[in-house]
């Protein structure tokens, strides 16, 4: 059998972004022994990337500002779909997080009194995310390792040993998890990225954290991780994934030049003051709000700017309402001849602030355009357009522990993780998710880990593993070999014109068609030479994870039949009362996956009282609005 190093460990964490770095703290400060496996460098995850800010309550700077407004703005963005007990310890959690952050040494920027400045962003009420510029993410990563550096110095101190309770194992990859023979995690797979070599962890609880699945599209913000893993491993070891057909389009990537196509605009360009204009230089997004969010923003310019100074008297403008909304305006602007002179629309806000004002407060913005478009956005608008940014779908989850359904030992948060976010984002809300779920889930896992729970690792399933992952370098059995990459970007056409931020049914359909011919065509991927460092085979085993991925996000694209946050369907283009209780999950099945509606948990009926039941009206089920306080 191919040689397979051994390791024993309580809990093990996949993925050091900001929702593996906060687990694993809390799982070492519970007293589990902690392993962090990231396929990255350590301190390079996707969380490194976030810009705006982080969403909390804090109410530095509007006094009126509580987790209730916060609650009320979540489950609006997200149009009701949300877990809502998940979107209520988010919103209640989210500011002890951000002050914990900062006695742990994040450095936000200030408000003049000395607080931590929020600024705004689409869809909440008020200016509520904490930042620093737009490099939020750098700080909010910088220091959760820098507080794992601070656990590992006090196992020092204590045992003489840094990695005594808390190891990072970066640049390996899980690529299974294993479990005992009753169906409890014991386990899992990985090898090293640059040797080659494999590994099993063996614990008896794992905690996924591996963000998203961006890679799979082919214009994306997204960095090279997101390739779908933590959603595939949890499928693969028979725990159901939840609302896939929600992929939020972040309206504002870049659109020129083709190289750097989908990479991030952050939200704060507008949250700032930065408009959106077509090619008539009409501000369009006053053309596009839908009757649920009327009353909430302004109807002229004069008012939308006046805003900005002075929200208590004036409604916000247009451009900051939720993503999905813009994403699906800029996309018209331009179907309808509109757009800039590269697909786009125009982004500006050298008009609207003073150049040293827009350096100060997007310096990243600002370097980005230089360096990559020779574009000063001081001078000139941006050019932007629509990119695949988030997944609001993901491994379903217990809304407390963060334990994923039917898999004992299995537990996942942030990104991989679904629910939280219902149908659509808002801005801000993944930081603060991560920090507050990435908590509770290293928590839960510790005291699984630590009762005693859990069996031994099954031989068969790691020989199994290692055959999986070596069977590229085999050859591929009278087939002709396939190329990974020719598969990746079949791939992420596909999702791109079939299954992207407009829909239809005949179009999803034909996109399973081809994903299925893409799965039976992966079979004969086959790559050239060893396992020493080969970016080639790594692709190959992240092919199986897209392609999982994709079938996902088709098969609930095509099931659910009407419009709703992150899902346009252009043959029922508006939001049906009647899918609101409704989720659809993903199990495996076979070889394929099947799909499966539960009913959503019923709303706790004092947080519907924190709505008017004329706005319930627009988003519950008729059943709904009777059993709650409607009636
Ligand atoms: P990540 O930070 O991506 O971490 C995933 C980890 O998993 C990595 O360490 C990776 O190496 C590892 N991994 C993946 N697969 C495997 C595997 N098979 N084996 C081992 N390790 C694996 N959100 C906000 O709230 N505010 C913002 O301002 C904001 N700005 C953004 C700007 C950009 C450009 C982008 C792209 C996103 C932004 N977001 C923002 C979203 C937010 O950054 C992400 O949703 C969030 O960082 C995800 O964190 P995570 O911990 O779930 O995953």
């Amino acid at each position: 059998m191919t040689h397979v190093e051994r390791e024993q460990w309580d809990v093990i964490v996949v993925g050091a972004g900001g929702a593996g770095l906060r687990a694993a703290i809390e799982a070492r400060r519970a007293g589990a022994r902690t392993a962090v496996v990231c396929k990255s460098l350590f301190g390079k995850a996707h969380t490194v990337m976030a810009e705006g800010g982080i969403a909390a309550s804090m109410a530095n700077v509007h006094p009126q500002d509580d987790w209730k407004t916060h609650f009320r703005d979540t489950m609006r963005g997200g149009k009701f779909l949300n877990q809502w007990r998940m979107a209520e310890l988010h919103a209640q959690e989210a500011p002890e997080r951000v002050w914990e952050l900062e006695t742990w040494g994040a450095l936000f920027d200030r408000t003049p009194d000395g607080r931590i400045s929020q600024r705004n962003f689409g869809g909440h009420e008020y200016p509520r995310l904490a930042h620093v510029g737009d490099r939020t993410g750098l700080e909010l990563l910088r220091t959760l390792q820098q507080r794992s550096v601070g656990l590992q110095q006090e196992d020092h101190r204590e045992t003489g040993d840094h990695e005594a309770r808390l190891k990072v194992f970066q640049e390996f990859t899980v690529t299974r998890i294993l479990k005992d023979g009753d169906g409890r995690v014991s386990g899992v797979f990985c090898y090293e990225r640059e040797s080659g070599r494999f590994l099993v962890l063996e614990a008896p609880a794992v905690v996924l954290a591996t963000g998203g699945i961006g890679k799979s599209f082919k214009v994306t913000s997204n960095s090279w991780e997101y390739t779908g893993d933590g959603h595939a491993l949890a499928l693969l070891a028979g725990a159901p994934l939840v609302n896939m057909e929600f992929v939020q389009f972040h309206p504002t990537g870049m659109v020129w030049p083709p190289s750097v196509k989908g990479i991030l605009v952050t939200e704060s360009v507008r949250g700032d003051g930065g408009v959106l204009r077509n090619s008539e230089g009409r501000r369009f997004m006053f053309d596009y709000v839908p009757d649920v969010f009327k009353e909430k923003y302004a109807e002229t310019e004069e008012e939308g700017d006046r805003w900005y100074e002075d929200p208590d008297h004036n409604r916000r403008p247009p451009e900051l309402l939720p993503r999905d909304e813009v994403a699906r305006a800029i996309n018209s602007e331009v179907k309808e001849g509109r757009g800039s002179p590269h697909g786009g629309v125009f982004l500006d806000v050298s008009t609207r602030m003073p150049a040293e004002t827009i350096k100060r407060r997007l310096p990243s913005m600002y370097h980005q355009f230089k360096e990559l478009a020779d574009v000063d956005i001081t001078a000139e608008a941006m050019e932007v357009g629509p990119t695949c940014h988030y997944v609001m779908g993901g491994v379903a989850v217990d809304s407390e522990t963060a334990a994923t359904v039917g898999v004992p030992g299995l537990f996942a948060a942030g990104e991989v993780a679904g629910g939280m976010h219902g149908s659509n984002r808002l801005g801000g809300n993944s930081l603060s998710d991560l920090l507050v779920f990435g908590r509770r889930a290293g928590l839960h896992a510790a005291q699984y880990a630590l009762s005693g729970a859990g069996g031994g690792v099954v031989t068969a399933q790691v020989e199994a593993a290692a055959a999986e992952a070596l069977a590229p370098f085999g050859s591929p059995d009278g087939h002709a070999p396939e190329n990974p990459y020719t598969l990746h970007q079949e791939l992420q056409q596909t999702m791109n014109d079939l299954v992207g931020i407009i829909r239809r049914e005949g179009e999803m359909a034909e996109a399973l068609e081809r994903i299925a011919a893409l799965r039976a065509r992966a079979r004969h991927v086959s790559v050239e030479g060893h396992r020493q460092f080969n970016p080639g085979w790594h692709l190959a085993l992240d092919l199986r994870n897209m392609l999982l991925v994709g079938e996902c996000v088709a098969r609930a694209a095509l099931e659910r039949t009407e419009s709703r946050g992150g899902h346009t369907r252009e043959d029922h283009p508006a939001m049906d009362r009647s899918w609101r209780p409704v989720n659809l999950r993903c199990h495996l099945d076979g070889d394929g996956i099947a799909l499966e509606r539960t009913r959503t948990e019923p709303v706790r009926p004092d947080l519907l009282a924190l709505f008017e039941r004329e706005e319930l009206a627009k988003y519950l089920a008729e059943d709904e609005l009777e059993g709650g306080r409607g009636a």
